[in-house]
């Protein structure tokens, strides 16, 4: 698929106002920060196609992109969780906010998770492989900012990140990225293939 012909189609406050689920979709979550608005601007070849942002917006929207020619082929930017300068209360409401749309979405054919490669497998990454599982839907992890890392360093985070994840090894695929080198883009275009093409 031409991942740069990715287009804003629209953002939506809750689970009832998204996009008919029809067509395909593949999601992005991650914590705050680790990198994902990145990640889908040099994935999608594109400079601000995900705003990537220091403090996260008072309204958490799941935004929809569309890929090719129709909108039934779309990659879906999920709210960053975890930001810490958020009360409790409204963090747990973001969370299952996000949980429900990976339980409810028929349209989704797969999960991107990303994780800062140096702080991998947070408690609420580990809830999302736990409702991914739940629906057998795949989950692709970005080890981002692989940069930060030496070569071996990097290596080892991975190893970790995979022997950890054994248990869901059907399940999952794990690599190390940079958005920052532009390093792993073509293997994250593969696996976006596998589940948008298919
Ligand atoms: P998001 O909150 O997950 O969308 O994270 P962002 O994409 O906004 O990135 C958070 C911060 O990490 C920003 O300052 C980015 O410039 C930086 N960042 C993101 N990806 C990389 C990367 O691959 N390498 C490096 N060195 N920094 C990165």
């Amino acid at each position: 698929l031409k991942y740069a012909s990715a287009r804003f189609l629209t953002s939506a406050p809750t689970l009832a106002s998204c996009p008919a689920d029809s067509g395909a979709e593949v999601a992005f979550a991650g914590r705050s920060n680790a990198g994902k608005s990145s990640a889908i601007n040099v994935i999608t070849q594109q400079k601000a196609l995900a705003r990537t942002s220091r403090t996260p917006g008072r309204t958490q929207l799941i935004n929809f992109f569309t890929v090719g020619e129709d909108s039934q082929c779309r990659l879906v930017d999920l709210p960053g969780y975890g930001f810490a300068k958020v009360p409790e209360k409204v963090k747990l409401e973001w969370q299952r906010h996000l949980a429900e749309y990976l339980q409810m979405r028929a349209s989704i054919k797969g999960l991107v998770l990303v994780m800062d490669v140096r702080h991998p497998l947070t408690e609420f990454d580990l809830t999302l492989l736990d409702v991914a599982d739940e629906r057998e839907l795949p989950v692709h992890i970005l080890l981002t900012k692989a940069d930060k890392l030496k070569r071996g360093a990097a290596k080892n985070a991975l190893s970790q990140v995979r022997s950890r994840l054994r248990e869901w090894e059907d399940m999952v695929t794990i690599q190390l990225f940079s958005a920052l080198k532009r390093d792993g883009v073509e293997e994250a275009h593969q696996r976006l293939d596998a589940w948008l093409d298919g």
